[in-house]
């Protein structure tokens, strides 16, 4: 930690179990919290935008970064590659800035080996079936796109117990709520 006053919050689950949405409701509720942008070398989808959702990079810069040391951790999920930069989380914890990654398991493991002050938080869905529910209704993503999403999901939720801190997403503001308690405990907040 940079200076002992900021705290990273590693959120991870499967993709479609929901993270996305409970982190929105989370920095709204606690505005000491800032997000992480990213990196990845999947392409844009309808209304990302470079820079707010994800620093979109091709494969060749992706790994030029990768050689020069530049991510805290970094994976390959459904067959495009993610990372957290050094720069984006050490920048806030200079700062006294608390910050939240919204990553999968293999990152979230690589930021506790890093980082085993980093609080790791698991969003588990209430049964694996609301998983494919959640990804088929997302219409941004293509048949073979949610395919491959679905069997790294069943991997990811492997991982569960590896975590300390688990939310179950089954009621999206029962969730909310018991994330917002979660971190704001960490942060000593009421
Ligand atoms: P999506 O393509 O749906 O935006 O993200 C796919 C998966 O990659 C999600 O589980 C998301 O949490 C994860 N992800 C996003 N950014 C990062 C990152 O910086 N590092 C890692 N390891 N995973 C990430």
């Amino acid at each position: 930690m940079a200076d002992g006053s900021g705290r990273v919050f590693v959120i991870t689950g499967p993709s479609g179990v929901g993270k996305g949405t409970l982190i929105g409701k989370l920095l709204k509720r606690v505005p000491e919290l800032e997000l992480s942008t990213s990196a990845t070398t999947r392409s844009p989808r309808e209304g990302e935008r470079d820079g707010r959702d994800y620093h979109f990079l091709g494969t060749a810069e992706f790994e030029r970064r990768v050689e020069a040391g530049d991510f805290l951790e970094h994976a390959i999920y459904a067959g495009n590659r993610y990372g957290t930069l050094r720069e984006e989380v050490e920048r806030r914890l200079r700062a006294g800035r608390s910050l939240v990654l919204e990553i999968e398991v293999q990152g979230g493991r690589q930021v506790r080996s890093a980082m085993p002050e980093a609080v790791l938080i698991f969003i588990a869905p209430p049964e694996p079936a609301a998983l494919r529910a959640r990804l088929e209704g997302r219409a941004t993503d293509s048949e073979a796109e949610i395919a491959k999403r679905l069997r790294t999901a069943e991997l990811e939720l492997e991982a569960q117990p590896e975590f300390s801190h688990v939310v179950v997403n089954d009621d999206v503001q029962k969730a909310a709520a018991e994330l917002e308690r979660l971190v704001r405990e960490q942060l000593s907040l009421q």
